[in-house]
């Protein structure tokens, strides 16, 4: 059964775990063992080849844990899913029978180096699992789909892992969660599943990232499981033992994304919602009709559309006024943000008609 019929099918969370990268056989034999006995666990993963950041990380093990690999599933038989970031990996994966791909982070953003993977897949039917580009470019993780699709491999799921930042206080890749919502939008039809381990870089944390993404409709989750994480070769911090995976596991809420039987009483909340924007979208469309007015007088005068020191003064008062609204100073502040491009947009409009829209 293609692996997207089998995450549609199965009960969710649709899980992947184990660890970020095979180390020795020991461990292999060690994580794999209780995995298999998970029911809850339906793939296994392990990591061959690290496309790491640093050169003097660990960078994986290379094609004798492909061996490994072999072994182990002759013994305790779970698909088990690898990296491959390039065509030498993708036939050294076919050869050892593994079950499906992924394409990595630091792969998704080279649409050469995709495409190249693509080439070396054509013809068969092996499932492969997108991670989203270290960037965080929506048409990027879209392209490397379409790459896919184009050559006829269309067994495909979506992983989110988050996107990289210069120094972040909670995680290691943030979740713009607005971005794989923006991947279901374009392929309503392709599974997704969430890699809280590389959000987080924490593994304090995957429980919390973990039920986010099942209560944004995720289908799954691929979790990092090693038999003695903070030993680990690589991401330490990150990954848990199949005991804490377990406790992760069963201490998710499940909750129902039909929403069939609740129409009235959800539409009770959502008419209200309606007819609140429809306020919002019209005092908005007065602010910028008074933006091109005020455009207007500053053409005349010959004023520049920004002063710096007003646009300070009157984000620090929004700010204090909205205090007692409840609104979060950081939802105000990118809704100033936003608003003030806006306004811009209308005065350079108005005062600037000769030139370019923008
Ligand atoms: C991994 O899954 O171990 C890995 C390297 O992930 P990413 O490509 O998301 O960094
Ligand atoms: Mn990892």
């Amino acid at each position: 059964m293609p692996l997207q019929e089998e995450i549609r099918s199965s009960k969710r969370p649709f899980v992947i775990a184990g660890p970020c990268s095979i180390e020795t056989e020991e461990q292999l034999f060690t994580v794999t063992q209780e995995l298999y006995n998970n029911p809850r666990v339906k793939y296994i993963r392990g990591g061959i080849w690290k496309p790491r950041t640093r050169p003097d990380s660990f960078e994986g093990i290379g094609a004798l844990g492909l061996s490994w690999v072999e072994a182990v599933k002759k013994e305790f038989p779970k698909p088990f899913c690898i990296e491959v970031a390039n065509p030498r990996h993708v036939e050294l994966a076919l050869k050892a029978g593994i079950d499906a791909v992924w394409i990595g982070a630091r792969t998704t953003v080279n649409p050469f180096a995709v495409q190249d993977i693509v080439d070396a897949l054509k013809g068969t039917n092996i499932p492969v699992l997108i991670k989203n580009p270290v960037n965080p470019d929506v048409q990027l993780w879209i392209g490397a789909f379409e790459r896919f699709l184009n050559a006829d491999l269309t067994d495909l799921t979506a992983i989110h892992r988050g996107f990289s930042v210069y120094k972040h206080p909670k995680y290691r890749n943030i979740p713009n969660w607005e971005i794989p919502i923006a991947l279901k939008e374009h392929f309503p039809d392709i599974p997704i599943l969430c890699d809280p381990s590389h959000i987080t870089g924490n593994r304090n944390l995957i429980q919390e990232v973990s039920q986010k993404s099942l209560d944004l409709d995720f289908d799954g989750l691929m979790i990092e499981t090693h038999p003695t994480p903070e030993k680990a070769w690589s991401d330490a911090a990150q990954q848990v033992t199949p005991e804490t995976l377990e406790s992760i596991l069963s201490r998710l809420i499940l909750r129902n994304s039909s929403e069939e039987n609740f129409d009235i009483q959800l539409s009770h909340y959502r008419d209200q919602l309606k007819t609140m924007d429809d306020g919002i979208f019209e005092l908005l469309s007065r602010r910028m009709q008074l933006c091109d007015e005020l455009g207007d007088f500053k053409r005349d005068k010959n004023l520049t559309i920004l002063s710096v020191s007003h646009w300070m003064r009157i984000l620090q008062e929004r700010l204090e006024s909205s205090e007692k609204t409840g609104l979060s100073p950081k939802f105000i502040r990118s809704l100033m943000d936003a608003i003030h491009q806006e306004s811009i947009r209308h005065q350079n409009k108005v005062m600037n008609q000769d030139l370019a829209d923008e």
